[in-house]
């Protein structure tokens, strides 16, 4: 028997529809897991039910009660996807050696688990789940989830190309993560800055099992935006390099115009001066924004509030 203890931490918003069909598939692969002795008899799965609205929890709790392999936490509230995945990830913490991290969806491939184990067997303390193709996503998703990493990539934040959340944690990669304390949590960009030996497994992304996607449009831009200002400094050094170039700019229109008035020719121009006005204007709002962007994280990193409350758990 394998001496390595499990931690399947599945985050849910919402996932009534979902829930069922992933549990008869998680029965199958633990079973599975148990019985190639790659990981221990004691190993669980754990739901943290990120506030739902509908009857998440209940069944969350009905499954608890049916098997004890099963292991709920209940947020006190919505928090989050990255929120629930921490706290998921902080008991699996002190309950296990290893972690896995995987949606309620079961989007990405559960099979994907044998080879990340046997990648921590081989002394990777992280290994990342990395999407081999997008062929079943919409091209909508495609080209916003693939532009996201190249954006990344190009203000300098160090992330995994094509992984999303799914990955293994060794005990001790998860006490290193447990050492971030900050509030504007993404995990794909803090996971990378740990360090440890890491190992990649590939697999193919499926559909959704049941349900909608939990991330529209303007979460997922909300997300970009966290992940971009809590990891680089990039946007603003592009407002230093943009006030330069401005500067530049006015300073040798001002030398040809003294250069045309001295030769007798007249430069007033209203149309121009008017443009350039509301030019200038937008520039200045939109370099304030990007400060503010930032401001408003040192805002909540000073505050230093909760990143979740755990209303309750069983196991
Ligand atoms: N999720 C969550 N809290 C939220 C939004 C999403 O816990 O506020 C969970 C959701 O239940 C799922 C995972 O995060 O297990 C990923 O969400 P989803 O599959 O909807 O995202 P997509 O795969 O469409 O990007
Ligand atoms: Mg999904």
């Amino acid at each position: 028997m394998s001496k390595t203890i499990l931690n399947l931490v599945i985050p849910c918003y919402n996932e009534e529809e979902a829930l069922p069909l992933t549990k008869k598939e998680l029965d199958k692969k633990m079973k599975e897991l148990i019985d190639k002795k790659l990981i221990s008899e004691n190993s669980k799965v754990v739901f943290v039910n990120d506030g739902s609205k509908d009857k998440t929890w209940e069944i969350i709790e009905k499954i608890h009660s049916e098997n004890k392999m099963y292991v709920g936490i209940n947020l006190s509230r919505n928090r989050g996807h990255q929120n629930a995945l921490l706290a998921g990830l902080m008991y699996a913490k002190d309950n296990s050696d290893i972690s896995i991290s995987m949606d309620a969806d079961l989007q990405d491939d559960i099979n994907v688990m044998d080879d990340m184990i046997k990648k921590y067997n081989e002394g990777a303390d992280i290994v990342y789940g990395v999407r081999s193709s997008r062929k079943k996503d919409t091209i909508f998703k495609k080209i916003t989830a693939e532009s996201f990493y190249k954006l990344m990539k190009c203000m300098g934040v160090e992330v995994v190309f094509n992984h999303a959340d799914c990955r293994l944690m060794s005990k001790r990669a998860l006490i290193g993560l447990s050492e971030y304390k900050e509030v504007n949590l993404f995990l794909r960009g803090i996971v990378p800055q740990i360090g440890y030996k890491t190992d990649i497994a590939y697999y193919e992304r499926n559909e959704r099992v049941a349900g909608k996607s939990k991330y529209p449009l303007k979460k997922m831009l909300s997300f970009a935006t966290d992940g971009i200002t809590s990891f680089s400094v990039k946007p603003l050094k592009m407002i230093t390099s943009i006030g330069f170039l401005i500067l530049l700019i006015s300073f040798i229109a001002m030398i040809y115009s003294i250069i045309i008035k001295i030769m007798g020719n007249s430069v007033s121009n209203f149309n121009f001066i008017i443009c350039s006005i509301w030019m200038i204007g937008g520039i200045q709002i939109l370099c304030l924004g990007v400060i503010g962007e930032y401001i408003g994280k040192i805002y909540n990193e000073t505050k230093a509030r909760p990143r979740y409350i755990i209303d309750k758990i069983l196991d």
